[in-house]
């Protein structure tokens, strides 16, 4: 399952860039502003910048300092609650993360996960597995109460 909208964010929004990627949007960080990218108003991401430039297509201005408020302006823009697949992709790489057999995941997570969870993830890139619970910061909590 893929969610309709890819971003971009810049350096100032990593904070958002990782809840995005955990309400399961591919969203790629810029560890550089990105000032002088040719093809950023026909790129298929949405740039998200706190840089104000009224020129540039495809880019949405966030003002908010918040991570909270900052997701709560990109729902009203963009129905962000109406095509997130929350816990869906990897938080450290952005990769879409794929269902584990329960067999596998026995052998290569605590003894006490284990008996506690019936479902595991795996990123296929990195590798880091994740069960409900892994995305940290209680998000699962604060992703319900966000839109609700
Ligand atoms: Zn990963």
């Amino acid at each position: 399952m893929t969610t309709e909208l890819n971003f971009t964010a810049s350096p100032a929004l990593g904070r958002l860039c990782r809840w995005l990627r955990t309400l399961g949007f591919d969203c790629i960080y810029l560890h550089q502003e990105d000032r002088t990218a040719p093809d950023r108003s026909c790129s298929d991401r949405i740039y998200l910048t706190r840089h104000v430039d009224p020129n540039e297509r495809s880019v949405i201005f966030i003002g908010q300092d918040k991570v909270l408020d900052q997701l709560k302006v990109l729902d009203m823009l963009i129905s962000l609650k109406r095509r997130c697949v929350a816990l869906s992709r990897c938080i450290r790489c952005n990769t879409t993360l794929i269902n584990m057999n329960r067999h596998t995941a026995k052998l290569e997570v605590p003894e006490h996960v284990f008996i506690s969870h019936d479902r595991f993830t795996r990123c296929p890139s990195c590798g880091r597995i994740y069960w409900p619970g892994t995305h940290v910061d209680r998000m699962e909590e604060r992703i319900s109460k966000l839109f609700s």
